[in-house]
């Protein structure tokens, strides 16, 4: 797989899903697994990991959560 901007290699890494949710708040979703550019260090994150991400941020909103780390498992 290449890197779409700088038609770096793409190795299997992790990277960390900003989701902001307004002005002050914030959260991040931690080592979600994806590709990331050997180059630019650019991250693509596949379908399936950010349906994850986002049952996770789902769970915290729900919880209350709206600013923060979370660290991504493949059990949301
Ligand atoms: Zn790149």
């Amino acid at each position: 797989m290449k890197c779409p901007l700088c038609k770096g290699e793409m190795v299997k890494g992790k990277t960390d899903l900003p989701y902001p949710l307004g002005k002050k708040e914030l959260i991040v979703i931690q080592d979600v697994p994806a590709f990331v550019c050997n180059q630019c260090g650019d991250a693509f994150v596949e379908m399936e990991a950010a349906q994850k991400a986002e049952e996770i941020l789902s769970t915290a909103q729900r919880d209350g959560v709206t600013l923060g780390f979370i660290h991504y498992r493949e059990a949301a």
